[in-house]
């Protein structure tokens, strides 16, 4: 609990548990007495609570004559503990480990808008069938100045967000810097999302052969990518062969990129279809949209006709930004390999579904290679 133990734990304990002279003792007749101790988890083999798991909570309900009960109790967390575990409240460890220092200026708005996108993307999963039990987040504040700063990234399920992300000015000039026509933060959890999907559903499988084909190969050195991207900037023609310019980085970003902008479209199509959108244009040369051809549950509906319906979708989305002197809400151009991808991802989503609804069956797609099963992707990104 306490450390140094001998320092903290046991003067506390004696105070209050001494059978002579402890306050528990000589006043429980009197005083009704309870008992709760928070307890960190840890992970085997490390001496300090890692382990971001919720904390578990000791407790004797409160009453009278309670000594002996809380005795038990109190004893036995001080047999448990072990040199270098920290045994505090939640906000000690456990809860700092996936939501920022709420006493800092900010940081509630910022954790705010963090839980904003992250429900809407849970949302998107539940309503694609996609499995995430096992997925995690980490919103996080830079340490002290000169520090290593907190990367946005996923790491083996778990998604780390800065949460300087959620302070619009911040967020404005790293799209600038950066180049980006598209940066919010629920582009970030799309995004670190489909890290977490190609490890689940195409690292090892059947998928992988065809997921080369499209987006290239994925053995190419990650580090050395990422560098090469931000020291030279994508290939003149990315267009032609990306969804953005990041997409060309590598093809672990490749498959983010584009499986973020999957949900883009399928959340706002979805949207439109709830809304009953329908558009009749007056000229003939603008697209038309029918209500009923609007793909109300895109895990379930035809590639085509989700693509279909996209187009005329975003053009009346950016003439309508237009109107309010905004910019436009889809800077996106989808060339057709882009759109082959997309359709990958619509696949591998459908299938992935499809087994959650029957377990047992195999995705056949593809011919897998068995040889590169089990490899370790590269973790962080900036
Ligand atoms: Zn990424």
């Amino acid at each position: 609990m306490f450390e140094p133990r001998s320092a903290f734990w046991d003067p506390l304990f004696n105070a209050l548990m001494d059978p002579a002279a402890g306050v528990v003792r000589s006043a429980e007749a009197q005083v009704r007495f309870g008992f709760a101790s928070y307890k960190g988890l840890t992970n085997t083999g490390v001496t300090d609570e890692v382990n971001p798991a919720c904390a578990t909570v000791t407790q004797v309900p409160y009453g009278l004559d309670n000594y002996d009960a809380i005795n038990t109790a109190y004893t036995q967390l001080g047999t448990e503990w072990v040199q270098g575990v920290k045994w505090e409240t939640p906000t000690g460890h456990a809860i700092t480990r996936v939501v920022p220092d709420l006493s800092v200026d900010g940081h509630k708005e910022a954790w705010y808008r963090l839980e904003v996108g992250k429900r809407r993307l849970a949302y998107s999963l539940l309503s694609l069938r996609l499995p995430f039990e096992s997925l995690e987040f980490e919103f996080l504040a830079d340490a002290a100045p000169g520090a290593p700063p907190v990367l946005t990234g996923h790491a083996g399920g778990v998604i780390t967000l800065n949460i300087a992300e959620a302070n619009d000015a911040e967020r404005e000039r790293l799209r600038l810097q950066l180049h980006e026509p598209y940066r919010t933060l629920l582009g970030h959890f799309r995004h670190e999302v489909g890290h977490y999907y190609w490890e689940r559903l195409i690292s090892g499988s059947p998928r992988l052969q065809l997921f080369r084909v499209l987006f290239g190969d994925e053995t190419a050195h990650y580090g050395e990518a990422l560098q090469n991207h931000y020291w030279q900037g994508p290939p003149p023609d990315w267009q032609n062969r990306y969804v953005s310019a990041y997409a060309s980085a590598h093809p672990w970003e490749d498959w983010a990129e584009t499986w973020a902008h999957y949900l883009h479209m399928t959340d706002t199509l979805e949207t439109a279809a709830a809304c009953g959108l329908s558009l009749r244009p007056r000229r003939r040369d603008e697209p038309e949209l029918k209500s009923s051809a609007l793909p109300r549950d895109p895990a379930l509906s035809m590639f085509d006709e989700v693509i279909e319906s996209w187009f005329p979708l975003t053009y009346v989305l950016n003439n309508l930004n237009r109107g309010l002197g905004l910019p436009d809400g889809y800077p996106f151009v989808l060339s057709n390999a882009a759109i082959d991808k997309l359709r990958f991802v619509h696949e591998t989503i459908a299938a992935a579904a499809f087994q959650q609804e029957s377990p047992g069956t195999s995705d056949t797609a593809g011919t897998g290679n068995t040889a590169l099963q089990g490899r370790e992707p590269a973790k962080r990104e900036a």
